[in-house]
């Protein structure tokens, strides 16, 4: 493995999303949906570096398998315009198709106990907000390139400039995630908000189980998953005090934490 080469993808999967989350920051105390500067902020940032190395090192590892067993399908079924007119269809096609398969992968992550197991560090933020876009276990983005990126491009010749494309609209992710009072009103369904975001994150057990859309929350109308926010809607979020990472290497351990927990406490109580 190349180190310098691979230095260079951990900076170019963290530098831009960490400056894009800085300045969400700073744009969420114009209307915050909790007062407060949010505790977890700090946490986050340096998560989202450690998370960057383990993102990049899992694509080092997937993209081999990927790439040939697309290959060995064809490289794709449809194959989608690079220029032209067809453009703009095309990569339509290709976004609406990664969101419905991020839609179904996240509803799987909440329905299944070991998938929920690493997904639930995203919502152990107790305080959400633009930094919590990254907070995920490592292992996570291993199994969405074996699984709905596989099924993509087994799906779709997809060339580079969609590929950018669909890239650069993912920073969007970070907006859903911020403490900000914004809603869409009557025209939820169109984008995700960090209203409707928000009630997906809540504490509130009335609020479990719905608004699992990535970008677009017709998806959880299509499916009956959705949950209109109220007008002055914006609970509180996280799953509880016990629910949350005291240390990075918690974080990196988290689906292990009630062992590792016991292990402490068993330290303490022999010392
Ligand atoms: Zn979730
Ligand atoms: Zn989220």
């Amino acid at each position: 493995m190349d180190l310098s080469n691979f230095a260079e993808d951990v900076a170019y999967k963290s530098l831009p999303v960490l400056g894009v989350i800085l300045l969400a920051l700073a744009l969420e105390r114009l209307r915050p949906a909790e007062r407060q500067w949010p505790s977890s902020a700090a946490f986050n940032m340096v998560y989202t570096f450690i998370y960057a190395i383990g993102f990049a090192a899992l694509q080092l590892a997937t993209a081999a398998l990927t790439v040939s067993a697309v290959n060995a399908a064809g490289g794709g079924l449809i194959p989608l315009a690079e220029r032209g007119w067809l453009l703009p269809p095309s990569f339509l096609l290709y976004l609406l198709t990664l969101d419905l398969l991020e839609y179904l992968f996240h509803r799987a992550q909440h329905r299944y106990a070991w998938l929920w197991a690493m997904h639930s560090l995203h919502h152990s933020d107790p305080a959400m907000n633009a930094s919590t876009t990254e907070r995920h276990f490592w292992l996570e983005p291993g199994l969405k390139l074996v699984t709905i990126y596989l099924l993509a491009g087994l799906l779709f010749k997809t060339p580079p400039v969609i590929l950018g494309m669909y890239a650069l609209l993912g920073f969007y992710n970070i907006v859903p995630h911020m403490n900000l009072r914004l809603g869409f009103g009557r025209c939820w369904f169109l984008l995700n908000s960090p209203q409707y975001h928000r009630i997906h994150h809540s504490a509130r057990p009335e609020h479990y189980n719905c608004n699992y859309a990535a970008l677009f929350p017709f998806w959880d109308r299509i499916f009956g998953t959705h949950r209109i926010p109220q007008p002055d809607e914006y609970p509180p979020t996280g799953l509880g005090p016990d629910e949350t990472p005291n240390h990075f290497a918690e974080a990196l351990l988290w689906p292990l934490r009630r062992l590792w927990r016991r292990r402490a406490k068993q330290g303490q109580s022999v010392g």
